[in-house]
């Protein structure tokens, strides 16, 4: 059952790590940073790039983190770590200069910055080291794993556990994908390289934003700075979305204990259909726009119609794009259904950014490991309360996932403020001891029947309901 070796002279390190991670995301870096104060512990983390960044295409200047700064890498599991973003500040001299600016939601870019300032420091991350294969080692009962140098120098390291922490793809909306190619590279992209194209799309007489999420709103802001104030110049900015609304994220107090452990351990107990259901039902707390961007957009539209002007922009709900073809002359005719008035409409646009999301991906590195994972029905891991994917019973190692548990543990999967908890639950699963306790009840929120109340018989429901039920006169539909 040993996969064939992909690597054809590697140097082979012999003692296998504790521990190691793929990808130096935040997920993987809060357990790098967490892991680096357990003695004796080996762990080694590896990312394909060349140096830390964080979403380099959507750094623009003035976004903010969406959640607050105590979600750092490592304060909600430990907060005496060095890692912290409080410490950070320290080393760089500028804790009065954060005291007073009282913020509680920090730049994006400083994030990044922190971020970088962790991983440089902690002698576990490696980088230029792009994965190509995950091995299950008979012989040495530990994970080989394969990374490669953009220089093409081929390492080998063997490793008792490992976590996944690669990260999601960007997604395109299916009429758009033949246009991302050579021919329109930077008037055809995907929101994750808006930066990068920037001041090209500034320039443009015409651009269309598709998608209503946080980074669609963002961008479409982004343009609409480029015009003026009385709108002249920059770009004439349509945004696109197919949900019905331009609709605010869930930010209450009480919604957001949904980003609690106690709502991960509801969530794995319900069946796979429930689960389903309440992760399109609940796309509020993981998919809208925050309210301040929201309103930062209405402000400049507002601005624009001062005096009696028209703002250069248009915004349209519950419209999806059908087709998108090159209009011969550096443009494109983008075609779009309205989908609550069944109709259909074109218009002409010079550039398009799809501001579509990102999904979990299966790694290509994983191939040679396949056989050995055992996917559910809908290929996806299968993954336990510790974050543990299930595997065939001979491998003796654990392979663990970060961002990739949606379907099994919730909303809360891709969103940096349980990244320290669940980093911290996998170590301790790792270390095979209680490194750092994680509290499993933090919310005020009851989400299943209370524990505490007098469970009652599904039958004496039903036999109560009856006489209420028939005593209803209407249609029928409301006696289900
Ligand atoms: C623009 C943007 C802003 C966001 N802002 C917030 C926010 O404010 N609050 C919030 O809660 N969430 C936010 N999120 C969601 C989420 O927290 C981030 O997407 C986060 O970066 C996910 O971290 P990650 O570690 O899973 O993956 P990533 O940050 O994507 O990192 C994955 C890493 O894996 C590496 N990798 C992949 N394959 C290999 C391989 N084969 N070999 C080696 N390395 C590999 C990649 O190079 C990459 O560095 C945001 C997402 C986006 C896109």
């Amino acid at each position: 059952m040993t996969a064939p070796s992909t690597s054809p002279d590697p140097s082979v390190h012999d003692a296998p790590y504790d521990l190691v991670g793929i990808g130096i995301g935040p997920f993987n870096l809060s357990l790098a940073a967490l892991a680096d104060s357990v003695p004796g512990f080996r762990s080694l983390f590896l990312d394909a790039k060349p140096a830390f960044s964080w979403h380099p295409g959507l750094l623009m200047e003035g976004t903010t983190l969406q959640v607050p700064f105590l979600a750092d890498l490592v304060t909600m599991a430990d907060p005496t770590s060095p890692w912290s973003y409080l410490n950070y500040l320290r080393h760089h001299e500028r804790m009065f200069k954060f005291f007073f600016s009282e913020r509680f939601h920090i730049p994006r870019r400083e994030y990044d910055h922190y971020c970088r300032w962790v991983a440089e420091r902690l002698p576990s991350c490696h980088f230029d080291a792009h994965v190509t294969a995950l091995e299950w080692d008979e012989a040495a009962e530990a994970f080989a794993v394969v990374h490669r140098s953009a220089a093409g120098e081929q390492t080998r390291v063997l490793a008792r556990q490992v976590v996944l922490g690669v990260g999601t793809d960007p997604v395109v909306p299916e009429p758009l994908r033949p246009l991302l190619t050579e021919t329109h590279a930077g008037r055809v992209l995907h929101s994750a390289d808006y930066r990068t194209h920037r001041a090209r799309l500034g320039a443009a007489s015409d651009v269309t934003v598709i998608g209503a999420g946080q980074s669609g709103a963002e961008v479409a802001l982004d343009l609409l700075r480029h015009q003026d104030g009385d709108g002249e110049g920059g770009p004439y900015v349509r945004w696109l979305a197919r949900t019905t609304a331009f609709a605010p994220m869930e930010y209450s107090k009480i919604g957001l204990e949904h980003f609690t452990p106690d709502y991960i351990r509801y969530f794995r107990a319900l069946p796979e259909a429930t689960r389903e259901r309440l992760i399109e039902e609940q796309w509020q707390l993981y998919k809208g726009v925050s309210e301040e961007t929201l309103g930062e957009i209405h402000d400049e539209l507002y601005e624009r119609t001062i005096g009696g002007g028209e703002p250069r922009a248009a915004l349209h709900p519950g419209v999806e794009i059908v087709s998108a073809e090159p209009d011969g002359a550096d443009g494109y005719v983008l075609t779009c259904r309205h989908g609550q008035e069944e109709s259909l409409f074109e218009f002409r646009t010079s550039a398009i950014v799809s501001a579509t999301g990102y999904a979990a991906r299966r790694p290509d590195f994983l191939d040679t490991l396949d056989g050995l994972v055992d996917w559910d029905g809908k290929g996806r891991y299968q993954v336990d309360g510790d974050y543990r994917v299930a595997l065939d019973p001979r491998v003796s190692g654990a392979l663990y996932v970060q961002n990739a548990e949606m379907h099994t543990h919730g909303v809360s999967a891709p969103d940096l403020t349980l990244g320290a908890w669940r980093a911290a639950a996998i170590l301790n699963a790792a270390a095979g001891r209680t490194v750092l306790p994680v509290a499993p009840r933090q919310a005020f929120t009851t989400f299943g029947a209370p524990q505490d109340a007098a469970s009652v018989p599904e039958r004496t429901v039903a036999a109560a309901a009856a006489p209420a039920a028939t005593a209803v006169s209407g249609p029928a539909e409301i006696r289900r």
